[in-house]
């Protein structure tokens, strides 16, 4: 039975927990050390506010336990926060957090195209709706990285191996579809 952990140390991660008890998938809040002891199958890192998300991580001693785990090859979906959490480099700040994936990302882009909005768009090549909330997207993919979706002329969700990267909050919709696909990663695993 597959177990996900889903970061709960700040934002909206509740939400993550309710699309995948509808998809009948257990899940755990990681909120200290000792959580992860628990293992997982595939771990969420939801969507909030990334620096004060990245602050925590470090004060929590969770930082490091968790960017081993998604080197070693743990699936895991960021959203929003989330993506910002994963990328590689930022343009426009100068905290970086995992490092992971490798995605330039744009925080806030605020105010411009992608502020907060809700679209219909394409994620590969199925239309789900999507909530954008002081959004941040991908400027940038490295080589390895696959590009799902483009709103705006703007990345918004890219894979990277066992990495996937929403900038919009597919938990704050109906749909479930960015979870099954998920759950296909960690599957395939
Ligand atoms: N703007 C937030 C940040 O930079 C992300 C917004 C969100 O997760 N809804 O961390």
């Amino acid at each position: 039975m597959i177990n996900i952990g889903i970061l709960a140390v700040q934002g909206a991660f509740i939400e993550h927990h309710y699309i995948l008890e509808r998809l009948g998938v257990k899940t755990f809040e990681i909120r200290q050390l000792k959580d992860l002891k628990k293992g997982m199958d595939g771990l969420i890192l939801p969507g909030g506010e990334s620096t004060t998300m990245g602050k925590l991580l470090h004060d929590l001693e969770l930082f490091k336990p968790l960017q081993d785990l998604i080197q070693e090859g743990l699936p895991v979906l960021g959203t929003c926060a989330g993506m910002i959490l994963l990328a590689k480099k930022l343009t426009n700040d100068s905290h970086i957090h995992f490092q992971t994936m490798d995605i330039e990302v744009e925080r806030n882009a605020y105010g411009r195209q992608l502020g907060s909005f809700f679209t219909n768009a394409l994620f590969g090549d199925t239309e789900i709706p999507m909530t954008f909330i002081r959004a941040p997207y991908i400027s940038k993919v490295g080589s390895n990285v696959e590009i799902l979706s483009i709103v705006n002329d703007r990345i918004v969700a890219a894979k990277e191996g066992n990495q996937l990267a929403t900038a919009f909050h597919p938990e704050l919709t109906d749909s479930t579809y960015i979870h099954e696909y998920f759950l296909s990663i960690i599957k395939a695993r």
